[in-house]
Order: C-alpha cells, then sequence, then structure tokens
C-alpha cells in the first residue's frame, strides 16, 4: 500500500504544463498566461484632466477667493477626445472635460464647481496648485513596463489592462483534453432505463463535470462493456487526449483484464492500492504517452480520487501554480471512529459559527452513496494513525466549493 502523497507525487511526475495557444483575451479569463506582457504604450497616453473644469496656470489663480474672484480669458472648448488648439498664456484658461488632454502652456485644472462662468470669461473662486487634477501621462502604465508576468492568472481586472494596452489575443497555455472512459456491464447511458440489473454510468457525468469545473475540455467516450474489443476500442478512442481517465475495473479481480487489455494499446500500467477511504483501488500509468489513471467505480471513490489526484493534475497542465484545495480547521460536530493506517475523506459540511468553522458529516459514508456528496462542501480530513475522533476536536476540511465565502447580501 502506497501513501496518498506518493500517489500524488507519482501522478504529478507523469504530468508536465501543456503548451501554449492564441486566445482573445475574453477567452483567456481563468486561464494562465504563458508570456510576460510589457506596456507597448503609456497609459494615460498624454496628460489629460481628472475633472470637469478649466485648464490654467495655477499661478493665475494666487489669492482667488469667493470675495475676491479672478478673472481668466476663456480661449477654447476641449471636450473629451479632443485635441487642444492653442497654447494657454498668462490670464488665459480653457474649458476642459474629464479625460481631455491638458493644452500647452496650462500646468493644472481647476473644477468647475470652484468657478463662475462669465460670458467670454470665468471667475475663479479659490486658488489651486501647480499639477492639480492633471492625470500624468504614463501615471497609470509607462510605456515598456511590464504588466503581467507569465504564470499569472488571467482575471477581469488583467482583461482590462491588456484591453487598454491594445492587446486583444495572448498566449496561455492549452486546456487539456481528457477522455472519460467508464466500464462495467451493468451500466447504461443517461437516457435509457436502466433494467433492474442495469444502473447508469453517473461517473461518466460527475468525473466530466469535475473535468470542466477545474478547467479541462471533457471528452467523453462512453461505456466499456468487460469485454476485450470493447474496452480494447474505447481505450484506443481515448488515445487523442491529453489525459485518459476511466472508471472501474480496478479492484484485484478486475485489473488483471483490464491490464492484460491495455497491454495491447501499449500501456505501462501500475496497479496502486492507496492507504486512503474510499478510492482505495488506482492504476496509474499510460497508453501510449499519454498519462492515464484508473479510477475506481463507486461513485464516491471515483470523486474523491478525482479531487485528490486529478484535479492537481488538470491544474498542473494548465501551467497553474497552486494546484489544492483550500484546507481549513474546523471543530468537529460529532463522534467519529475510524480505520488505522488509512486516511478517511469524510463528506461532510462546514460552516462559519460566528467564531470559528464547525464541521459535521453529511450522513452514511458508503463509497455508492451520492447523497452524502450532493450534500457535502467538503472533505473531513482525518490522519492515518487517528483511530477515534472526538466531538469538539479540530479537524482539517478540504473545501469543494465556495460555499464558505457566501456572505448574506449587505443589510440583510
Ligand atoms: P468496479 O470497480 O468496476 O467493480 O465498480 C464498483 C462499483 O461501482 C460497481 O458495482 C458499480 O455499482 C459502481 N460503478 C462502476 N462504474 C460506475 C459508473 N460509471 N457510474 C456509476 N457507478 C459505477
Ligand atoms: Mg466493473
Amino acid at each position: 500500500m502506497i501513501s496518498v502523497e506518493e500517489a500524488l507525487k507519482g501522478i504529478l511526475e507523469a504530468i508536465s504544463p501543456l503548451g501554449l495557444e492564441k486566445v482573445n483575451i475574453l477567452d483567456a479569463l481563468g486561464r494562465v498566461i504563458g508570456e510576460d506582457i510589457y506596456a507597448g504604450r503609456s497609459v494615460p497616453p498624454k496628460d489629460n484632466s481628472a475633472m470637469d473644469g478649466y485648464a490654467l496656470r495655477a499661478e493665475d489663480t494666487r489669492g482667488a477667493s469667493p470675495g475676491k474672484p479672478i478673472f481668466l480669458d476663456v480661449v477654447e472648448d476641449i471636450p473629451a477626445g479632443a485635441v487642444p488648439m492653442k497654447r494657454i498664456e498668462p490670464g488665459q484658461a480653457a474649458r476642459i472635460m474629464t479625460g481631455a488632454p491638458i493644452p500647452e502652456g496650462a500646468d493644472s485644472v481647476i473644477r468647475m464647481e470652484d468657478t463662475r462662468k462669465d460670458e467670454a470669461r470665468v471667475s475663479l473662486l479659490v486658488e489651486v496648485k501647480k499639477g492639480k487634477d492633471i492625470r500624468h501621462e504614463g501615471e497609470d502604465v509607462r510605456q515598456g513596463e511590464k504588466v503581467i508576468s507569465q504564470g499569472e492568472i488571467i482575471r477581469p481586472a488583467e482583461v482590462g489592462m491588456l484591453a487598454s494596452l491594445g492587446r486583444s489575443f495572448i498566449l496561455v497555455h492549452q486546456r487539456p483534453l481528457v477522455a472519460i472512459v467508464a466500464t462495467g456491464d451493468e451500466l447504461v447511458d443517461i437516457d435509457e432505463t436502466p433494467s433492474q440489473w442495469k444502473i447508469v454510468s453517473s461517473n461518466s457525468y460527475s468525473l466530466a463535470a469535475l473535468v470542466k469545473q477545474c478547467g479541462g475540455i471533457p471528452l467523453q467516450i462512453g461505456i466499456a462493456k468487460d469485454r476485450r474489443e470493447d474496452l480494447l476500442a474505447k481505450f484506443r478512442a481515448a488515445m487523442r487526449a491529453d489525459l485518459i481517465l476511466s472508471s472501474g475495473g480496478v479492484s484485484v479481480g478486475d485489473y488483471d483484464l483490464v491490464k492484460e487489455i491495455m497491454k495491447e494499446v501499449g500501456n505501462r500500467m501500475q496497479f496502486w492500492q492507496v492507504a486512503m477511504k474510499p478510492g482505495r483501488p488506482l492504476a496509474f500509468g499510460s497508453l501510449g504517452d499519454v498519462p492515464t489513471v484508473g479510477l475506481p467505480g463507486n461513485p464516491v471513490s471515483a470523486m474523491v480520487s478525482f479531487e485528490q489526484f486529478i484535479r492537481p493534475a488538470i491544474l498542473k497542465m494548465l501551467g497553474h501554480e497552486n494546484l489544492f484545495r483550500r484546507v481549513v480547521r474546523a471543530s468537529l460536530d460529532e463522534d467519529i471512529k475510524k480505520k488505522k493506517g488509512v486516511r478517511h475523506f469524510i463528506r461532510a459540511r462546514i460552516r462559519w459559527d460566528g467564531e470559528g468553522y464547525a464541521v459535521v458529516t453529511t450522513g452514511e459514508q458508503g463509497s455508492g452513496i451520492l447523497k452524502s456528496m450532493v450534500r457535502a462542501n467538503g472533505l473531513i480530513i482525518l490522519p492515518e494513525e487517528a483511530t477515534e475522533v472526538r466531538k469538539g476536536s479540530m479537524v482539517s476540511v478540504q473545501l469543494l466549493d465556495n460555499s464558505l465565502e457566501r456572505m448574506p447580501a449587505p443589510g440583510f
């Protein structure tokens, strides 16, 4: 039996980040950038006004007050996007809108509300300091400056920055195509009516959803019967993917059949017993040169194994550096007994109880009980050496979603 860490290490060592592709910046949202971005231009490109008001020379405002206004000649009107045509001389001002370029000669802006319009003149009611209400050229980004580094995740702010620099396409790591092969004579697809002896291959869908959720592209290969030709055909079809997942057929007896067949498509598979519950049986290796993981067939085992081993692998392929779900400490609301020597992942509901996190299991923990997974927002991780964990003790909980971050709307 190997540990969870050894299994994870073995899988991650066989996985490398995928190559780069050029995508539109909106399609890059959530992806990992594969190039450094240097500003090809300054933002803003020219000094411009931060306010609606008048562009002028600060020294012309000296001594101005509501009781003793100073009058300047208004020589021009500069709306946003316009080019100033006149130089501002002593005693002159230009009416200017937010974002419009500062005319030559002017060194400050006085806000509209600090002035009164008086025919072709403006009266100034306050003094302004030199540079007031001017956004300076390059104050956001200087031309040549590095603004985004390789390896960073593209968020809406990065999309906005790239747009302001005129970059509509960037290089990001490719999304892995992840083939999913379900195995088992007892399985039917979703729209078939299962007879008494058959069950729907829910793994085909939960695994595809997990792949999608972490940014991969699921490739549904369908259900392979527990027969030589069918297994061969399905595994061959899967080999165009970047990663192959199968479910079922890795229990001790079954594995021999799968292993036998996989040899014919050029497999190097090892069979592991991982010291965890659920998810003990796991096969890992490659078909041709495509990394391949044989996940257990039980619906919860398949999902829990995916969370521990496949999610980090897909994130690594996508170029991410942070591969793991958040783990928080929470106070356990009940007593739990477990088997020594095996790490337990227990479906649970974690919540903020006003002072800290509290966690309670979501019921029946059989590896075929998907309902307790549906109700869970986390997995309590109990270490190998533990045998009994008491109510009130602190335990680690791996978060499965962001429900802990959801806050009530302000005012509720
Ligand atoms: P196996 O490891 O092939 O013996 O599968 C163990 C159990 O998992 C089976 O008895 C099925 O009940 C269940 N199972 C296997 N494959 C799937 C699947 N694709 N979807 C849902 N349940 C499955
Ligand atoms: Mg089976």
